[in-house]
């Protein structure tokens, strides 16, 4: 459609012009003024046209930055002394400090054109993994952690139900806490930051060997799941939780159905099944619980027994991993090291995605209609609410104003 508006514009200003032509021959000038006029009238529109649809560069009262959101066409990452430039097109220059083909690889992982985000597990693993260093991050941290920090210290002292609370209760209020202290920032991102803050691994490799012999997905969901340490989850066929724990036990990090001891088992029945079965193996019948379990898990097979009365292959069961097991390694350090991840690749993506965002909106740029652009803050940012304000056209503010900024450039239009 654009391409057929042009040819005819382009068409007219031609006709035009022979009618100029025309009008020297015999010498009627004010013909050749009109025609003339139109005709450059009709070519200029066309060509602007044009281009402004395309989104590519040309040569007005402004010029307009040539980027587009068309992924042929985005620039390779660059060389640069802080690393590799993610988006040498951007608005606010992404860094990392990695060796080049893995920083393809975080390139391709968000560089995406769906509106919706959300946590990108793959992007996790590959920081947490490759041990990526972002010096935007690092430089947003130090600005912002001691900020967080005094302030959470703050919340703490103020509390008097955080003075008599016992260990329970601490991690409850401190769910809260951190809340408040992460409001009380300059900035505001789309997600939690308080792993940045508080979870900076002071061994960045401790989990890439892990991750390298699990894999990335099953060490992830192991570390979720770490919590039921010890204890019988029921994961349905077909679910993406059976899915995940038969994974783990593949990776022999689960055990499944009669593998799981068979004390843990029989608990799971009511004294009627325990009974049902004390029949079945020649015992007497018993009146508490505990007695029938303690009888009967020596009985050699029972775990697959308790399959007559439950189904016992969608029972599984978290084992402690062999690295955890030998004391060499502390479960906390390696959730910690996790969460703080994700929070560098939130960072990362969201920061990437919104320079884009921004910098192929600053591409379409209509002088003729356009005054100026205008800030559109989002959150709670006070950096943002700080830009709210109208700008020239020539001079638009930096926009993601910070790493994780949720705010937008918007157009002003001059019968606004
Ligand atoms: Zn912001």
């Amino acid at each position: 459609m654009n391409i057929l508006l042009g040819v005819l514009y382009y068409i007219g200003s031609v006709l035009f012009w022979l009618a100029a032509f025309g009008g020297v021959l015999e010498g009627n000038w004010v013909m050749v003024g009109i025609s003339g006029s139109i005709g450059w009238f009709m070519w200029h529109m066309g060509r602007k046209r044009m281009a402004a649809r395309k989104g590519i560069e040309i040569e007005t009262s402004y010029t307009v930055r040539s980027t587009s959101d068309n992924k042929k066409k985005l620039k390779p990452i660059k060389n640069t002394s802080e690393g590799w430039l993610l988006d040498p097109g951007a608005t606010f220059p992404i860094h990392l400090d990695i060796d080049k083909d893995i920083a393809e690889q975080v390139r391709k992982l968000i560089d995406w054109d769906e509106q919706e985000e959300d946590e990108n597990e793959d992007l996790t693993i590959l920081v947490a993994k490759h041990n990526i260093k972002c010096p935007e991050v690092l430089d947003f941290s130090d600005t912002y952690k001691p900020v967080y920090l005094s302030e959470l210290e703050n919340i703490k002292s103020q509390s008097d139900e955080w003075q008599e609370a016992d260990e329970y209760d601490k991690d409850d209020l401190i769910a809260e806490f951190r809340e408040q202290a992460e409001k009380a920032l300059p900035i505001s991102v789309p997600f939690t930051l308080w792993p940045l803050f508080e979870c900076e691994p002071s061994d960045i490799e401790i989990d890439d060997a892990l991750i390298e012999k699990y894999g990335g997905d099953v060490y992830v969901y192991y570390l979720e799941q770490y919590k039921y340490l010890g204890k019988v989850r029921k994961a349905k066929a077909s679910t993406p939780m059976r899915r995940n724990y038969t994974k783990l036990k593949k990776a022999g990090l689960a055990l499944q159905g009669d593998g799981i001891p068979a004390d843990i088992l029989l608990n799971k029945l009511t004294l009627e099944k325990l009974n049902k079965l004390s029949e079945k193996n020649g015992l007497e019948t018993f009146s508490r619980k505990k007695d029938a379990i303690s009888a009967l898990s020596s009985i050699e097979g029972v775990g697959k027994q308790c399959g007559e009365y439950m189904s016992i292959r969608e029972l599984f069961m978290l084992t402690e991993m062999p690295e955890i097991k030998s004391g060499n390694i502390e479960v906390k350090l390696l959730s910690d090291a996790m969460d703080y991840a994700e929070v560098v690749a939130r960072l990362i993506e969201r920061t990437y995605r919104a320079s884009k965002a921004v910098a192929s909106r600053m591409s379409y740029i209509d002088a003729e209609y356009m005054s100026g652009w205008e800030v559109e803050c989002h959150g709670n940012c006070k950096k943002g609410k700080s830009l709210e304000k109208k700008y020239p056209l020539k001079k638009p503010p930096q926009i993601p104003a910070h790493m994780g900024c949720n705010c937008f450039l918007e157009s002003v239009y001059k019968d606004d």
